[in-house]
């Protein structure tokens, strides 16, 4: 745990000494990075501050639903006006990443801005891109953290539907409804004072997760039966979906989000792997129960990173190649994949 009030104190005095804020979230954003972005944009602009909202790329539509979200800017669509809210910022706030790739083609625009930069986040190995670095990967998710950091900023909680239900989408995504990540008895207690100041939880739970089309589910379906190789000896599982299976299946963006969990609730499985063929390069996404850290495994192959249970990483092959590569590294991993394993 960081010094929160620390750092709350310096964020505050960035606040107090800046008149154009940005607020930016990482490429192919979920729900905590628009749901901390959100938040936040709620309660400085609540509080009279100018604020602007960047996004490199676009909102998937479980995300669209949300208050403020049009005013979010999209970088690749709208790269003028965006290039010229970052030149002319004094204050970019990052949320919910710490690697400035994950600013996709906002990265040099953000990087060469002589704005004031400050980083929320939550995972681990942050790069060092900011003035003011506040991260603190015991937080269950970035919207966490960042309710905390109001909380303190503003001497009570600050009561809003539209900063309430930004909160609650991000600690829910980030958790998968209080699942897994590193949800403690803090998060149950901000999820409570949320669900007290009237938020409509079953609402936000229905239009976060049942807005998948029918040809969504048959994917996962054709990904399950089809696709999944499961490797007992090492407790690892794998689904692979070529760019064919994709549009067979009619993909749109965000389809494959979440295939990667499930093969963790075979028994035994621990580690659980999704390879997705995009056009010149191959996305993989990783999960794992227990102390295996993915991250690390994602930063050591794959030039990704993520949390210790959950990361992901991309690599410049085709797909066989790096399905091949993938199951080579398997053996370098293999005594710990082997092993009995205590969550
Ligand atoms: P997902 O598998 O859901 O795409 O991503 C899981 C986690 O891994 C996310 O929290 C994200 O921060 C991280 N992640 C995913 N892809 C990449 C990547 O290419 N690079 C890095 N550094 N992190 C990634
Ligand atoms: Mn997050």
């Amino acid at each position: 745990m960081i010094d929160l009030a620390k750092y709350t104190k310096e964020f505050s005095e960035q606040l107090d000494s800046s008149d154009k804020i940005l607020i930016i979230s990482h490429i192919n954003p979920d729900g905590d990075a628009i749901g901390s972005q959100l938040a936040l944009y709620q309660y400085l602009t609540h509080k009279g501050k100018k604020v602007g909202m960047i996004c490199p790329n676009n909102l998937q539509e479980f995300l669209k639903w949300m208050e403020g979200s049009g005013e979010i800017k999209i970088f690749i669509r709208n790269r003028k006006k965006c290039i010229r809210l970052i030149e002319e910022a004094d204050l970019i706030i990052m949320v919910d990443f710490n690697q400035p790739g994950r600013l996709g083609e906002a990265e040099k625009h953000v990087m060469e801005s002589s704005a004031v930069k400050v980083i929320i986040d939550h995972h681990l190995s942050p790069h060092d891109i900011a003035r003011l670095l506040i991260s603190d990967p015991t937080m269950c998710s970035t919207s966490e953290l960042v309710h905390e950091i109001i909380t303190l900023m503003n001497g009570e909680p600050f009561i809003n539907k539209s900063y309430s239900e930004a909160i609650y989408v991000g600690i829910i995504t980030d958790t998968g409804n209080f699942e897994h990540g590193a949800y403690t008895g803090r998060t149950f207690r901000i999820a409570a004072q949320l669900i007290e100041s009237g938020i409509e939880k079953e609402r936000i739970i229905d239009v976060v997760y049942n807005n998948f089309s029918a040809a969504r589910m048959k994917l996962l379906g054709f990904a399950l039966y089809k696709r999944m190789n499961v490797l007992e000896e090492y407790g690892t599982a794998y689904i692979v979906l070529t760019k064919n299976d994709l549009l067979e299946f009619n993909h749109a963006k965000g389809d494959t989000e979440g295939f990667v969990n499930l093969p963790l609730s075979i028994k035994g499985i621990k580690f659980s792997v999704l390879f997705i063929e995009k056009d010149n390069f191959v996305k993989l996404s990783f999960r794992s129960k227990g102390n295996f850290p993915v991250n690390e495994f994602a930063a050591k192959y794959f030039s990704g990173g993520g949390h210790l249970n959950a990361s992901g990483g991309e690599y410049y092959d085709s797909l066989e190649n790096t399905v091949s590569y993938f199951l080579k590294i398997l053996e370098e991993n293999a005594e710990w994949l082997k092993s009995d394993f205590k969550i």
